[in-house]
């Protein structure tokens, strides 16, 4: 009997698009088309009445039912909830993703079966709350997701297969560093890469969560709404409709921009129309500050990874924004290189992820790994403690940024009375002294301790991120021989009830098992 394989699939949740990758029979990346024959799903979500569409028929529906529209849902996760009310609901951001994710698995599903396993891609710079919310929107929308994986390295790893260096014969025998530039529609992300044979290592990851291709498209709608003021004394961006409508325009005119010198957006609103020519330079300047971020952050990441440019042999470009011709001339000027956008722009981060899956799938069936993938940190992680002298919650640091991973730091506490019997520690990550600047994960909270232990007892605290960047508390009390209990009380987390409450919702599958 021959045992039924198992897809290798692999998302990208992107904040503007979506796409899916499998490994074909011999094991090469492809992407797949959705129901309505593109590579890429948009990641919009409309709410209409009791249905929720989900792609091109949502994203049309933002010029004429913008209210009712969900879309940059990446851009909110690890808040609690979605920004915009959608029919009188809050919902949280990982339940509209979860709706995304159910329209990719349906559509794939025509094409490869019904399946389940996937690895779901996340930006670099995403903190722990927010990859815990991307696990939990795949767990709503019904899978099992195998793993999550960083954008930039899926894409290295894509970069690496399509070079070869994944098969024994064509791995590097020189060590490459790699500087993966992504610039998507919602987030930016950098890392530097190095792959020494089929090992593929994060030397360090930085980013930005909230600066992305939306952000120049806003700086055109910007630049017309203001022309269309000046002309005809009314502001489209205050009618939702009418904003929603020039936000497509200008999204548009900002692709002609990329390939000519000027573009035209057309805006109507209050019976008013017009017609504004926006030219490449204007656009240019007036996104400036948005490029310089991405500049700085570039050279900060190859600060942090100790390296120069002269030790970069590629400057690898992805995410749909690098068409943009100004991150070309800004990264030439940077770096003195010419940028690589040898792999496919909006889908390297989709095949490489199905290339991650793949190799979990492998392993699970006991086959040897075909290449591996080290990651580091993005954000340090702290636990909170009270200045004494200032009263102030101070963030003391205990696994900086940047390193390693797998990695686990021990703290220990004394307990402060004779039979205390829990302890509560606040997690956060994040680079600022002050703990209130920095993103609060949650509670540790250290329950039925050994009785009568004296005050001053030392209880350890163990802090382990995972590889792929997901954390673990456990608790060790010298002397004791018994498992603490713990866990991590969240704030911004749905807890598990309301996941398979949606999970039935969503696409009616009943619960299971699911840390
Ligand atoms: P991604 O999330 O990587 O698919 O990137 C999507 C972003 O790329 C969106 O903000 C798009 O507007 C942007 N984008 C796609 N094609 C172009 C283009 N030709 N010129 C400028 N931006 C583009």
């Amino acid at each position: 009997m021959t045992r039924e394989t198992i897809p290798a699939v692999g998302i990208d949740l992107g904040t503007t698009f979506s796409a899916v990758a499998k490994l074909d029979e011999r094991g090469l990346p492809l992407t797949l088309v959705n129901a309505e024959g593109d590579h890429l799903t948009p990641s919009v979500v409309l709410f209409d009445g009791d249905d929720v569409i989900v792609g091109k028929e949502a994203l049309k529906a933002i010029a004429v039912e913008a209210p009712r529209v969900a879309e940059c849902s990446k851009r909110d996760v690890g808040h609690r909830a979605f920004h915009k009310t959608l029919q009188g609901k809050k919902y949280p951001p990982e339940v509209i993703e979860a709706f995304i994710l159910d329209k990719l698995r349906r559509d794939a599903q025509l094409q490869i079966g019904p399946f389940s396993k996937v690895v779901i891609t996340v930006p670099a710079y995403f903190d722990e709350v927010r990859r815990k919310a991307t696990q939990d929107a795949g767990y709503m929308a019904g899978f099992e997701v195998l793993d999550i994986i960083n954008e930039p390295t899926a894409a290295a790893v894509a970069f690496g297969f399509q070079q070869g260096y994944l098969n024994e014969e064509g791995s590097t025998s020189e060590p490459q560093h790699v500087l993966v530039y992504d610039l998507g529609g919602g987030t930016f992300d950098v890392t530097v890469m190095e792959i020494r044979g089929t090992e593929f290592i994060a030397l360090a990851t930085d980013g930005d969560v909230r600066l992305g291709g939306y952000d120049w498209d806003q700086r055109l709608v910007d630049i017309a709404a203001e022309s269309f003021l000046r002309r005809h004394k009314f502001d489209p961006r205050e009618d939702p409709i009418a904003a929603g409508k020039l936000w497509r325009e200008c999204e548009d005119a900002k692709r002609t921009l990329s390939v000519r010198s000027k573009a035209a957006v057309a805006c109507d609103h209050k019976g008013c129309s017009a017609r504004i020519e926006i030219t490449r330079r204007q656009f240019e300047e007036a996104t400036l500050d948005l490029l310089d971020r991405t500049r700085f952050t570039t050279a900060q990441s190859l600060k942090a990874a100790g390296l120069d440019w002269s030790d970069i042999d590629r400057l690898l470009l992805v995410g749909g924004s690098i068409r943009m011709p100004m991150v070309h001339a800004m990264l030439r000027q940077l770096s003195g290189k010419e940028p690589d956008a040898s792999v496919a722009a909006d889908e390297a981060v989709a095949l490489g992820a199905s290339l991650h899956a793949g190799l979990i799938l492998a392993q699970r069936q006991g086959n040897p790994p075909t290449f591996t993938i080290k990651n580091v940190n993005s954000h340090s992680l702290g636990v909170v403690g009270v200045d004494p002298l200032t009263g102030r919650r101070r963030n003391g640091t205990l696994i900086p940024r940047n390193t390693p991973l797998p990695v686990t730091a021990k703290r220990t506490f004394k307990t402060r009375k004779e039979n205390q019997r829990s302890i509560l520690v606040e997690i956060v990550e994040g680079e600022s002294p002050s703990a209130d600047d920095c993103t609060r994960i949650g509670k540790c909270s250290v329950r039925r301790l050994p009785e009568n232990m004296p005050a001053q007892s030392p209880v350890d605290v163990l802090f382990h991120y995972e590889p792929n960047g997901r954390l673990k508390v456990r608790v060790i009390v010298p002397g004791a021989d018994r498992q603490i209990a713990t866990e991590i009380v969240r704030e911004n987390s749905l807890a598990k009830e309301h996941l398979d409450g949606w999970r039935k919702f969503i696409c009616g599958l009943e619960p299971t098992e699911y840390r």
